[in-house]
């Protein structure tokens, strides 16, 4: 989605959307995403642009979900993800008047744009990307892979014993026990 800022209503501009697709077609396309990262297209929620003080303000509270992959158990997961934004929105000029923008201004954080088209899909995929975890985990406790078959562990396609899961470094104490055992 393309909004060309001369063309934001003096009051501003609120739009709500549910499941919608098409927000961020555009930003999805030019990106590339991380490895194992996917991002479900489909939003819902709302953003608002608006103009204060000579400003360009971009608010959303958006409801998002992306896939990762499990950093244990390489399993993939979809992870909902509630993004809240709030960014001043600036067009791009020199570095110099760039860096002085920021100096001014260096409480609200400032999104850049090239031109004078503003893609909220583009703002809300970066936000997005911030919130993938370093290590994506499928649960907090996931236990990871099966040292034996390599799946795993717990899942179906394990079927390993819990014997045969034993730590080898137990495995000498565990034939010790078995002998001190009467
Ligand atoms: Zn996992
Ligand atoms: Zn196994």
């Amino acid at each position: 989605m393309r909004i060309r800022i001369d063309e934001i209503p003096r009051k501003g501009l609120s739009v709500e959307f549910t499941d919608d697709e098409e927000l961020l077609a555009q930003a999805l396309a030019a990106t590339s995403l991380p490895p194992g990262v996917q991002i479900d297209p489909r939003l819902t929620g709302r953003f608002t642009i608006a103009r204060r003080k000579g400003e360009l303000f971009f608010e959303a509270a958006i409801d998002a979900a992306m896939r990762l992959q499990c950093s244990r158990c390489l399993t993939e997961f979809r992870q909902p993800e509630r993004v809240d934004i709030d960014l001043v929105v600036r067009q791009r000029t020199s570095p110099e008047q760039d860096m002085n923008a920021e100096f001014v201004d260096s409480e609200a954080e400032a999104f850049f744009i090239d031109g004078d088209v503003i893609d909220p899909g583009e703002i809300i995929l970066q936000e997005l990307l911030l919130n993938v975890p370093m290590k994506p985990l499928c649960k907090e406790d996931c236990p990871g892979l099966c040292p034996t078959c390599g799946r795993p562990k717990g899942s179906p396609q394990c079927t390993c014993s819990e014997e045969r899961r034993v730590d080898p470094r137990w495995a000498a104490l565990e034939r010790l026990k078995e002998k001190i055992t009467p």
